[in-house]
């Protein structure tokens, strides 16, 4: 099958949506070709987020734990100092052979891989401007879009990339500012305030809102902003940046914080007010796919079709968590339905992560929402400080909580803030999505010393009492 010959699915876009459907595709035995104009494949996710956020949180705890732990574990290292270059190739190279990877992967499973800005012309062609020069058409019966979402920018505010920065400029700083301020106390800013606050920067996280990541149960997110706040991490609520000046030095921030007027210097300042879907250039007006009033491709959630017969949409570009499980999920269940197969994502099973230090993972409800619902429901926790695994390692903030309803003793929610929560959290997605009470957890023998144990103590909680706490 080559580029350019009629195909049975062309997918636009090469990131955890785009690749993960046109793989699943070819797995299907359709002929598939993926369209992705960066020059890599992995999209947000690989070359600008998750991967290269998640390598320097690693290395940033390292660094952290070396100053301030080490010595209590009984390990002498002498002087302890960053190498920001080798700490930004380890990212690099950890970016660089994913994204490899995946262009294997496509091999592998015989996708075209097609290196261009794709446009959709009608439901069953798109015109590719090609990287290396020239167009091509590639003529599929049906055409997934998944071109992602890119950083929103917030008015009075233009990101340079150099002092002003969104999450892209972040990753990749040149030297650990002395002061950083950032717009935004939702996942991504909370992450990277993380990493350069461990590195010895000054973090002030300023947030529009009254608190920080919003559809956290709110129990446990009074404990994670103490403990950010115990990592040297300052929080401006009800406050808002208006204007950034640049003298070249540094930067003057004018805000406005509770209703009056005021001013900070920065040497860096991160916006991460959100991602807003990206369809710029896709053609989608001419082609008459309908989208909803923030620019996301309006979808049936069941099957992923637009209002265009033979035109689907995925991943973050169509209503839903902007999350890279969620897009990859999307990916398989779309072209399993096209397949004739039961593709289908329970949305309601999606887990976030948070991958701070410690970390907060969630899946299902927040109390708030069980309590509002009119359920009545019983919750169980279980603190890390009683968990021998998590004692023996010195690493013992935080805690499980459990979110049961009180009848059926059905898990409803589930919320881990400690270490290693975002593994921990699979436990109670699979229980969910198989129908799963917090008994079930709970009569599952666990291995001991792990953190693990934890979420069973929960669940005993939940229906009885703990044993160790
Ligand atoms: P994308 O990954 O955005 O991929 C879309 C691709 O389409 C892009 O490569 C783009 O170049 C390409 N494209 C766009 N238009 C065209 C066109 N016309 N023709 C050809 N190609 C086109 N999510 C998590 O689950 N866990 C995390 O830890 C996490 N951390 C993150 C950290 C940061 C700093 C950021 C910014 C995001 C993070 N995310 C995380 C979110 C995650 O990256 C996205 O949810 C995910 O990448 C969405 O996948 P997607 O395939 O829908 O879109």
């Amino acid at each position: 099958y080559a580029a350019g010959a009629d195909g049975d699915v062309v997918v636009i876009g090469g990131g955890p949506g785009g690749y993960v459907a046109a793989i699943k595709a070819a797995q299907l035995g359709f002929k598939t070709t993926c369209i992705e104009s960066r020059g890599s494949l992995g999209g947000t996710c690989l070359n600008v987020g998750c991967i290269p956020s998640k390598a320097l949180l690693n290395s940033s705890h390292m660094y952290h734990d070396a100053l301030h732990k080490f010595a209590g574990y009984g390990v002498k290292v002498g002087s302890v100092s960053i190498d920001l270059p080798a700490m930004m190739k380890q990212k690099d190279n950890a970016v660089m052979g994913l994204t490899k990877g995946i262009e294997g992967l496509l091999k592998k499973n015989k996708v075209t891989y097609v290196k261009g800005k794709g446009k959709i012309k009608s439901g069953s062609e798109v015109t590719v401007e090609l990287l290396e020069g020239g167009t091509q058409t590639v003529k599929a019966k049906h055409i997934i879009i998944a071109t992602g979402s890119e950083v929103r920018a917030l008015p009075g505010i233009t990101i340079d990339e150099d002092k002003v920065v969104s999450s892209t400029g972040a990753l990749k700083l040149k030297e650990v500012p002395k002061k950083m301020v950032v717009v935004g106390a939702g996942v991504i800013g909370l992450e990277m305030s993380s990493v350069w606050a461990r590195l010895g920067a000054d973090v002030t996280v300023v947030e529009f809102g009254d608190v920080i990541v919003p559809y956290m149960d709110g129990e446990v997110r009074k404990s994670f902003q103490k403990s950010l706040e115990k990592q040297k991490m300052k929080f401006m609520f009800k406050t808002a940046v208006k204007k950034v000046e640049n003298s070249g030095g540094g930067l003057k921030l004018h805000m406005e914080s509770a209703g009056a007027a005021t001013t900070m210097d920065a040497n860096i300042l991160l916006v991460a007010a959100g991602r807003s879907p990206y369809t710029k250039g896709l053609g989608l007006e001419e082609a008459g796919v309908k989208m909803d009033q923030m620019g996301r491709i309006e979808v049936d959630p069941h099957n992923f079709k637009t209002n265009v017969p033979g035109i689907y949409a995925i991943g973050d570009v169509i209503p839903g968590p902007m999350l890279a499980h969620k897009a990859e999920e999307d990916g398989v269940a779309c072209v399993e339905l096209l397949a004739g197969k039961a593709g289908h994502v329970n949305y309601a099973n999606v887990p976030g992560v948070i991958y701070t230090h410690p970390e907060y993972a969630n899946v299902g409800l927040t109390e708030e929402a069980v309590k509002k619902s009119g359920k009545p429901y019983k919750v169980g926790k279980f603190p890390f400080m009683a968990n021998s695994r998590a004692r023996t390692v010195d690493d013992a903030e935080g805690i499980v909580k459990i979110i049961a309803d009180k009848e059926t003793d059905l898990i409803l929610g589930v919320h881990i803030f400690g270490p290693s929560a975002g593994e921990m959290i699979h436990e109670a997605c699979i229980i969910m999505e198989y129908g799963g009470s917090s008994e079930d957890i709970a009569r599952v023998c666990h291995g001991h010393p792990t953190l693990s144990e934890a979420v069973k103590e929960a669940a005993m909680a939940t229906y009885d009492k703990a044993i160790h706490f």
